[in-house]
């Protein structure tokens, strides 16, 4: 371990309040305090502090951090304080990601494989999305998002299917949402897949459940510091697992601000924070007031806003750092004269010595960053995009991730459904629900059942070929992990496939940009260990994509995203009713959406340092049609003494703080996603035909799990060979004699005795 520094020098550049949330590192203390104040500050020098004065290895301390960046920059100023301590094998990063870690350990207490792959909302739409169209539900009606919605809601209060009960369960699906739940788990637990809520959920079951409770015994053992930055924004499920560690040695300090809680609209409780007190007793509570990160003005600005919300704390703040440049607000015609504005002050920021690196746009809504994207380029102003999977959401980035996730994990069907075909190999929908009919049939992987058919004689010689080169393809490709370095087996398997070479042929005016996000992809995968850390911190957070290489760059995030962060410079556009405080929010939760709105707002104002630049149109096009917009009320409830209104068509006196209904129209919405074209429904086709047709009786056989015992002599018919006689066994695949004099091998499941 790291030799003792008795001065430990780091705690002189902290205040008393702070110090003493430092050095108090036995029991439990919450930090509760505004924007600013170096609640981050506090926990990452107390990490330093534990370390540096013996308390704990660095395997011992549970740090939770909002974003896999902030836990990377923890580690790297806890590893500076003290003198470059090595930073491998910490327990420093999301509840995501510590939990995914955790479950690797102890997947098979969850019925998983060690190896269980991530999957992503978009893949979370796409299964619910077969489950019920096999279950006859209307998906005009009842659309698979929302029913994703409400498991992932379910999920965030750690709620497993046999906690709700039908009456609780809403009606949602004719009530049927409920089976849905339970469909959708168990066929996640035959792909040997999780989805993000399942992360935490599984260690929750597996702490909870008596049968193995020496697992959480050994990690009250191990963790004998717990840390959580941004406390106000965690779930039920969150909160609930670090209950459950913390009751080991109940060292747990959190750190939060309930002003800055913005993530209801996903589960999160603000109420946790409030609770604190009740729920760890003796808790020590420690509140900052001295803001070391904005001016004055910006600070009153902030300040004044979040005074307009009626459910809160209430919190003193204060600055010696002077009042500083008034924040700029401006009222502009339309998006794009938004963007020149904006593109024209970043230039004379520039031309004032601040780095690009100090400026920041932040918006409340992903579709508000393309003009300023445009604007950028046009200007040559390097930029980069934080707050998304906006990259690896994109359509060949997602075949690419198929292809290495079916590498690594022949189970997983979803990705190998999606790129059985990509490209194309000739494979229709009908081969397609064919092999997943002998997967069901067999109880077997899409992957097994390719394998299994290639032997046999029911797939046209052309479609065996191909998915038989494809197969042995895979198998070699994984091979290849432990000799290959990943990124160049990545290389390898977009060639191999033919998947560059159909994107080369493509004559689309998009194919050319595919090839180069692919190349991105490639190069930037050297920075992990391994395919699977690799795979892992995509199924993750996806957060940081930069475009180019620049270091010195705008960046554009959304307001969620930049909690936590800060710039000299910072950017909030499209401050008008409806699009911020977005329309959703409000039509949703009333209230209190218009509460986490203004939240959001003081989030956003309280990220700058020196410079606030708040604008506004008049014209907004969204989704292509344009929109009459007023200036947020939140415009409204900026105070006059820290503000300047740059005059412009008459908008200083719009400044106003009615709220004019007819700002609909904007979406607002908390996220994007969009989703894939293949597959389709393929559950649907698989149904049993009610037909006595020979071809379809063989295919409702093909939906039993374990098959009739067969033996030489049988008769038997074949779904489209028609009837013969079995002349040898090989396990599941068959030779028969079929009357008209041909022999061929064929899977059990696609026969049904006749005898
Ligand atoms: P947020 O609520 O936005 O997450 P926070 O409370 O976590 O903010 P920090 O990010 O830790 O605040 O600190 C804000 C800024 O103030 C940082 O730049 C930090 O380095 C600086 N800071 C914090 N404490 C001190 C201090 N005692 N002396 C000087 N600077 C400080
Ligand atoms: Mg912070």
């Amino acid at each position: 371990m790291h030799a003792q520094t008795q001065s430990h020098h780091y705690l002189d550049s902290l205040n008393n309040a702070q110090r003493s949330a430092v050095e108090a590192i036995n029991g439990p203390v919450l930090v509760l305090a505004g924007a600013g104040t170096g609640k981050t500050r506090v926990l990452t020098t107390r990490l330093a502090y534990i370390l540096d004065s013996n308390a704990a290895f660095p395997g011992q301390i549970l740090a939770v951090t909002f974003t896999n960046k902030a836990a990377q920059e923890m580690k790297e100023r806890v590893s500076a304080m003290l003198g470059g301590l090595p930073v491998d094998g910490w327990w420093l990063g999301t509840f995501h990601a510590l939990n995914a870690r955790m479950l690797r350990r102890h997947a098979e207490l969850v019925g998983l494989n060690s190896n269980f792959s991530i999957i992503d909302p978009d893949d979370q739409i796409r299964l619910l999305k077969q489950l019920m169209d096999a279950a006859n539900i209307d998906l005009k009606k009842w659309p698979a998002k929302v029913a994703a919605q409400i498991i992932e809601r379910w999920k965030d209060q750690a709620l497993t299917p046999s906690q709700i009960s039908a009456s609780d369960a809403g009606d949602f699906a004719d009530g049927r949402i409920l089976d849905i739940y339970k469909t959708y788990q168990n066929r996640l637990r035959e792909i040997n897949a999780c989805d993000f809520g399942d992360l935490i959920l599984h260690m929750i079951s597996i702490f909870k459940d008596a049968a193995n409770n020496d697992v959480l015994a050994e990690y009250h053992r191990q963790f004998r510091y717990i840390m959580v930055d941004e406390y106000q924004d965690t779930n039920i499920a969150q909160y609930l697992w670090l209950r459950l560690l913390a009751q080991g040695s109940a060292n747990i300090c959190c750190v939060g601000d309930d002003d800055q809680s913005i993530y209801g609209w996903r589960g999160a409780e603000v109420g946790n924070i409030l609770k604190f007190e009740k729920d760890f007793v003796g808790a020590k509570i420690v509140r900052l007031e001295q803001n070391y990160r904005s001016t004055g003005h910006i600070l009153a600005a902030a300040s004044a806003v979040i005074n307009h919300n009626e459910n809160r704390l209430g919190k003193t703040l204060w600055s010696d750092g002077g009042d500083g440049e008034k924040l700029v607000v401006k009222g502009l015609w339309d998006g794009d004269s938004e963007a020149r504005w904006v593109g024209e002050k970043i230039e004379e920021l520039q031309h004032k010595g601040q780095t690009l690196n100090q400026i920041a746009i932040l918006v409340r809504a992903g579709f508000q960053m393309r003009s300023f994207e445009e604007r950028l380029i046009a200007l040559g102003i390097h930029y980069r995009v934080i707050g998304g999977p906006r990259f690896y959401e994109r359509a060949e980035i997602r075949d690419a991730l198929a292809y290495l996730r079916v590498t690594t994990q022949p189970n997983d069907d979803l990705a190998f459904e999606r790129i059985i075909n990509l490209p194309k190999r000739g494979i229709g929908k009908a081969t397609i629900e064919m092999l997943y009919a002998h997967a069901r049939g067999a109880g077997i992987s899409l992957f097994q059942a390719v394998c299994d058919m290639c032997e046999s004689d029911e797939l046209r010689p052309k479609v065996r070929e191909a998915l038989s080169q494809l197969t042995s393809q895979f198998i070699g490709w994984r091979e290849q992990i432990a000799i290959m370095p990943h990124n160049e087996l990545c290389a390898c398997i977009l060639e191999e496939s033919g998947y560059n070479a159909m994107l080369k042929a493509d004559k689309a005016p998009e194919a050319a940009g595919r090839l180069e996000n692919l190349k991105e992809m490639v190069a930037g995968m050297e920075e992990y260990d391994s395919l699977e850390a690799f795979l892992e911190h995509v199924a993750l957070v996806l957060e940081n994509r930069e475009k180019g290489n620049a270091s010195d760059a705008v960046t554009l995030i959304t307001l969620h995203g930049a909690k936590g962060l800060e710039y000299d410079n910072v950017f909030l556009p499209g401050w008008e009713e409806g699009l911020f405080p977005s329309q959703r929010a409000m039509d949703e939760t009333g209230l209190k959406g218009l509460e986490e709105e203004r939240r959001l707002a003081y989030v956003g104002i309280t990220r700058a340092r020196k410079r606030a630049f708040i604008s506004f149109v008049a014209n907004r096009q969204m989704y292509g049609s344009w929109v009459n917009a007023i200036p947020s009320r939140f415009v409204g409830e900026l105070p006059d003494g820290a503000v300047l209104t740059e005059s412009d068509m008459g908008f200083a006196e719009r400044r106003s703080s009615h709220w004019d209904s007819s700002g609909h129209g904007y979406g607002g919405g908390h996220s994007g996603g969009q989703t894939s074209n293949f597959g389709g429904n393929i559950y649907a086709r698989r149904r049993p035909a009610h037909n006595s047709h020979p071809t379809q009786r063989g295919f409702a056989a093909a939906n039993k799990v374990a098959g009739p015992e067969y033996r030489r002599g049988q008769r038997v018919v074949h779904r489209s060979f028609g009837e013969g006689e079995i002349i040898y066994i090989d396990g599941q695949k068959l030779d028969i004699l079929f009357d008209d004099g041909q022999t061929k091998r064929v899977m059990a499941s696609f026969i049904e005795s006749i005898d």
